[in-house]
């Protein structure tokens, strides 16, 4: 994939850029590794310093930082905004907690005395996805400069002015050269960037197979990964829910940042009792969406991140109907330049079609009717992917007894499955391993050394 700025809402190239030559690639890594030793030793206070002023130029620049998450891959601009306002946020939390979390931990033990102290491991490779081009990379670079780590990031080849923004904004922070470094690399030479002895920790957002082919070189080097991978969130609403709030969430839940979340509400699975009724109301409210420039104030539905993801997502759909599936509205491309695709439902859905075990990234719901609380959790599980869920009940200790019973890694009742700093974000399954965010993405590449004291 070519390393280009493409304005996703009319399909025209902006601005090209170079893939980074191997010596140079090796520079950087080296620089990387040169200055570990140095900001491994900086206090709490100093990396924390630095972070504030992160996020502080981060918020002061949030028009400007917007407006080129929206150029490049096609957000709506308040979103974009404030996704600029939740990564600064995410900056700001670790530099105010950091310290905390790593703090000793005194051991329970039976003789001496002993605790665990937390310590830097050294440079870290993160490859990061485009659907939130500042949050994805916030939340993996903040905990680990907290915690005495330096990073490369490996930005999606589509948003490169983001990738080499974030950059700049560490740079103008006065972070030392080579504690963030942007590296414009294609997803093969990052991967193999992996097996560099000098880099001891990866960490990609983004698919499956991207996310196997970076834990393999990894595993093979003998070093850790984190994996946040794709999902398939169920949307569960029982006949006790205030219907009117759940289809308000649905909406919210799959139709934020155009359906491009690896969290956002992809399979609606409502107890037949009130079927009819939150389907009627979902489908209104999706048809009613104003299509248009993601740039004005008044589009409810930009386009999907890049031409290649729309002809994907509208394959996907074709294959379901091909297969059986019935579109309830939409289904289509939208007859406009650019990455449009309609806001779409689908139903019917059987094992072995598409829609029933991939992952729709983009406007596209699948809703399933079903019979009772029991079923809902056994399609809720049938899926390869973990993430996250939801329900949607009036009876919370319902809606908890059936969280415990969804194989994933975040459920959320009344809400679709959101993020926050002080949340832990990652999944089970298919969905990838590990935690970011939270108390517990500050701990994923940290050496927690035992200290016995007789
Ligand atoms: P990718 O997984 O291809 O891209 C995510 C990141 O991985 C990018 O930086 C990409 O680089 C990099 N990458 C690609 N191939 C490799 C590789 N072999 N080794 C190491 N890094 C690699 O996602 P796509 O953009 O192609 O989207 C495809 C699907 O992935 C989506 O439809 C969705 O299902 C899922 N996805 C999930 C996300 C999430 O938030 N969990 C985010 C994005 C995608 P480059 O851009 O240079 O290819």
């Amino acid at each position: 994939m070519a390393i280009q700025t493409i304005n996703p809402f009319n399909n025209k190239v902006i601005k090209n850029f170079e893939e980074m030559t191997p010596d140079a690639v090796d520079a950087a890594v080296g620089k990387a590794e040169t200055q570990f030793h140095s900001w491994k030793k900086t206090s709490y206070e100093e990396r924390s310093a630095l972070l504030h002023k992160v996020a502080d130029l981060m918020r002061n620049k949030k028009d400007q930082l917007a407006h080129t998450i929206t150029l490049e891959m096609g957000k709506l601009l308040a979103q974009s905004a404030g996704e600029i306002d939740l990564s600064a946020d995410i900056i700001d939390y670790y530099a105010t907690n950091g310290e905390r979390f790593l703090a000793n931990k005194v051991l329970d033990t039976e003789f001496g005395e002993a605790y665990i102290k937390s310590s830097p491991i050294g440079v870290l490779l993160g490859v990061e996805p485009w659907n939130f081009p500042f949050y994805q990379v916030a939340r993996f670079a903040a905990p680990n400069i907290m915690v005495g780590n330096v990073i490369l990031v490996k930005h999606a080849s589509n948003v490169p002015q983001c990738a080499q923004a974030i950059e700049e904004l560490f740079t103008e922070a006065g972070a030392p050269a080579g504690i963030y470094t942007n590296l414009f690399l294609s997803g093969k030479n990052a991967s193999l960037l992996a097996a560099d002895d000098r880099i001891k920790g990866v960490s990609l957002t983004g698919s499956e197979l991207a996310g196997a082919s970076l834990a393999e070189a990894a595993g093979k080097s003998l070093k850790k990964s984190v994996l946040e991978l794709g999902g398939s969130d169920a949307f569960i609403v029982l006949e006790d829910a205030d219907i009117d709030q759940a289809v308000e969430w649905a909406v919210v839940g799959r139709m934020n940042n155009t359906g491009q979340c690896c969290v956002a509400s992809k399979r609606m699975i409502v107890l037949d009792a009130v079927a009819d009724e939150f389907l009627k109301k979902f489908t209104a409210k999706l048809t009613g969406l104003k299509v248009g420039d993601p740039m004005d104030a008044s589009t409810e539905l930009g386009p999907l991140s890049s031409e290649a993801a729309a002809v994907q997502l509208a394959d996907q759909v074709q294959r379901s109907v091909d297969a059986g599936a019935r579109v309830v509205i939409g289904g289509k491309r939208i007859d406009r330049p650019g990455a449009f695709i309609q806001a779409t439902i689908i139903t019917d859905l059987k094992p072995g079609m598409a829609a029933y075990h991939e992952e729709l990234f983009g406007p596209v719901a699948s809703f399933y009717r079903v019979k009772d609380e029991q079923e809902a959790i056994t399609l809720a599980n049938d899926s390869p992917y973990g993430l996250g869920g939801s329900v949607f009940t009036s009876d919370k200790k319902r809606g908890e007894n059936i969280a415990d019973q969804l194989d994933t890694g975040m459920v959320f009742i009344n809400h679709p499955t959101w993020t926050q700093p002080d949340l832990p974000f990652g999944g089970t399954k298919r969905s990838g391993y590990g935690r970011e965010l939270s108390s517990l993405g500050i701990e994923e590449f940290v050496n927690k050394k035992l200290i016995r004291v007789s």
